[in-house]
């Protein structure tokens, strides 16, 4: 159910784009936004926090049409109204994970304006790249936002230790599975929504990316503020704002993830080209639809 507020007696779809059209004319559109706070509101106050590890809620098909219907209503609108909304609606129980991705660097650069308590992480396998590690120490120091790193339970060195070598090398699902998808699951206990920074055309998988869904691998609400937007959009903003970003994108990493799946792209190659190149694999499995099976430990060791 859409209700209009007294405060602001806009119809939603025309206050959103009012706001678009607003925000595209203007030539320094950065202090601007804040009294940008929609006029409607659709009641999600049912959508529980995660309860435990693993416990995933099943929202109805009302609920489901709720957030089908914010969802639609943000379809053109900036990403600081998708996140002034979402900030609205589920602050403090609203999280975020970036790998320090240039999208997730500019959702920071948002966050540090609109609400810079939201709590942020990191999934930190234990073989991420120096230079991202570097970058969470910039992003504090720019914006004052603490990127939290999340760690699985065994070190990189006990994990290689208990499974006989390097898992990423032989199951590279599974390698993900335990060193990713685990830590967020128990990382997002207690929240109620998500921010991630996945763009639609930057795979098949995300191409259908709503602004506004249900996660039901993780029990949670997804927010996709930057889900229209294109590399090109990215790279503007992170340009004109000054924004930090990894320097490995200046060394031909458009994608940058664990380094010892992440290889630089050549002219002509799809962005995510380099990530577990030559495996046939292309997601982490953070942004499946479906949750998956642990996959099985690996019984024989092959070639990334
Ligand atoms: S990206 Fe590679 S190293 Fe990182 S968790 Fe996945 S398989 Fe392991």
């Amino acid at each position: 159910m859409l209700h209009t507020t007294t405060r602001r007696p806009i119809p939603a779809v025309e206050m959103v784009d009012k706001i678009t059209d607003e925000w595209r004319s203007k030539e320094n559109h950065l202090a601007e936004i804040d009294p940008w706070r929609p006029a409607w509101r659709v009641d999600l106050s049912d959508f529980p926090p995660v309860a435990g590890e693993g416990v995933v809620f099943s929202p109805t098909e009302d609920q489901l049409r709720r957030l089908q219907e914010v969802s639609t209503i943000l379809e053109e609108a900036p990403a600081e109204v998708i996140l002034r909304w979402a900030i609205d609606t589920f602050f403090p129980k609203l999280t975020m994970a970036t790998a320090f991705g240039p999208e997730g660097c500019v959702i920071l650069s948002i966050l540090a304006r609109l609400e810079p308590r939201v709590h942020v992480f990191n999934l930190d396998t234990g073989y991420q790249f120096k230079e991202t590690l570097e970058l969470r120490d910039r992003i504090a120091e720019k914006y004052g936002i603490e990127v939290e790193f999340a760690r699985p339970e065994l070190s990189v060195e006990e994990y290689e230790r208990q499974n006989g070598g390097p898992v990423y090398k032989t199951n590279p699902d599974r390698c993900c599975y335990e060193r990713k998808v685990l830590v967020l699951k128990r990382k997002v206990v207690g929240y109620r929504a998500w921010i991630s920074g996945i763009r639609r055309d930057q795979s098949p998988h995300r191409a259908n990316a709503p602004i506004v869904g249900w996660d039901k691998k993780f029990g949670l609400v997804k927010i996709n503020p930057l889900a229209r937007w294109t590399k090109n959009d990215v790279w503007k903003r992170i340009l004109a704002e000054e924004i930090p970003y990894n320097p490995l994108h200046d060394q031909g990493y458009p994608s940058i993830g664990c380094w010892p799946c992440t290889r630089p792209v050549l002219f002509g190659e799809d962005e995510r080209a380099g990530r577990w190149s030559g495996t046939g694999k292309t997601e982490c499995g953070l942004h499946l639809a479906d949750d998956q099976p642990p996959p099985p430990p690996p019984t024989t060791y092959g070639n990334l």
